[in-house]
């Protein structure tokens, strides 16, 4: 059982095959100019991706669900989410992006003043500073708690779920809250209202995920199937993506402040904790020169991997450097410290101009 309230290290591959998750890498070469994440594995796997390449080869109508849970600050892990949402809004798709203020207030006691101001603050001035546009015609973002239609369609899904069912999914027990309860869904009817009518009917729709959320893809893929010939639902696709490592080697966590760099750090304190990073490095620099570091198991190598190397020859570079032994832990962070520091310096500003847009858009 996965449980995605919980933040326990996942093994990629056993949940490939236990789930029937199939291999991203199935799709890559169909795919015009994918995203660095999809190159470079960081997206693994999928359900279903067929029908959304098919819609982006054919510029027919798809779209993206992802939802954004305000319980906490935004850290360089959940930049991924945001990368993909961009790439996707390039490629013509529909926005979809539910603030799950009520998943917040039944699963961890956020109440849904607090999950406001924190999706305003955190979460939507960094989406706007990274690059998604709010303005575009299919972009949508909504408050769970002020989703007249969401809620509706959810109590109307709710209709063919059972009790047994979601202890079974999710873990239930006698003494979990029923807010708790039923909050699944409601983020079922996030996923599905794109095809409702209004919204331009029945259409592929993606939703990428961290493996962590795949209880919610299932359950909400069965439903639309039990619903199929009231709405012609067609079940929705899925991606899903490695977690960041923490800076100490654990699941980056926001609520674990020592293992992550937080968006709205400052480049000082991002450049301070980078340096604190658990590297692939060895005991000594001797053994380093000689046998080369583990740039697979070096969180330094993964933040460059993952958010600050675009370019494919110069972290083969990085990658050939370590393990050959030609560069040492020392001058590799202080390289990315380099990198990092321009990249929280030019994300500072942009946030700065984005503030002011991120307060206008919930009202
Ligand atoms: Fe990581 Fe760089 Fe050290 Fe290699 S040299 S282990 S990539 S910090």
């Amino acid at each position: 059982m996965i449980d995605p309230w919980s933040s326990a290290v996942i093994d990629y591959e056993k949940l490939r095959e236990q789930f029937g998750i199939k291999p991203f890498a199935d799709f890559l070469s169909d795919i015009d100019n994918p995203h660095p994440l999809m190159s470079r594995g960081v997206i693994f796997g999928q359900r279903d991706y067929g029908r959304i390449v098919k819609a982006m080869r054919e510029h027919k109508s798809f779209a993206v669900v992802t939802g954004m849970m305000p319980s906490g600050k935004m850290h360089i892990g959940h930049k991924m989410v945001v990368d993909q949402l961009i790439w996707y809004q390039k490629k013509g798709a529909q926005i979809f992006i539910p603030i799950a203020d009520m998943e917040s207030y039944s699963a961890r006691d956020v109440d849904f003043e607090e999950s406001r101001k924190l999706a305003v603050t955190e979460y939507i001035t960094n989406y706007i500073a990274l690059g998604l546009d709010f303005e575009d015609k299919d972009f949508h973002i909504y408050l769970q708690s002020e989703n007249r239609k969401v809620q509706d369609l959810a109590y109307k899904l709710a209709r063919k779920v059972n009790l047994s069912e979601l202890k079974a999914i999710y873990g239930f027990s006698n003494s979990t809250n029923l807010a708790h309860v039923y909050v699944p869904l409601i983020q079922v009817a996030d996923i599905l209202h794109p095809q409702l009518e209004e919204f331009g009917g029945p259409k592929p729709v993606v939703v990428p995920v961290g493996p962590d959320q795949d209880p919610h893809i299932r359950l909400t893929r069965d439903i639309a199937e039990r619903f199929k010939s009231i709405y012609h639902f067609i079940p929705p696709s899925s991606t899903y993506h490695r977690f960041i490592t923490g800076l100490t080697g654990d699941k980056m966590s926001s609520s674990k402040p020592k293992t992550a760099i937080f968006l709205s750090d400052s480049p000082e304190m991002a450049l301070k904790k980078i340096k604190t990073a658990k590297t692939g490095g060895k005991e000594t620099l001797e053994e380093q020169e000689q046998t080369g570091g583990s740039p697979e198991e070096c969180v330094v190598y993964e933040i460059l991997l993952y958010h600050l190397t675009p370019d494919d020859n110069e972290l083969k570079e990085v990658y050939q450097e370590c393990k050959m032994g030609n560069i040492m832990c020392g001058e590799c962070k202080a390289r990315t410290a380099d990198k990092l520091e321009k990249f929280f310096q030019k994300l500072s500003h942009k946030r700065e101009k984005a503030r002011q847009q991120a307060e206008s858009i919930l009202q």
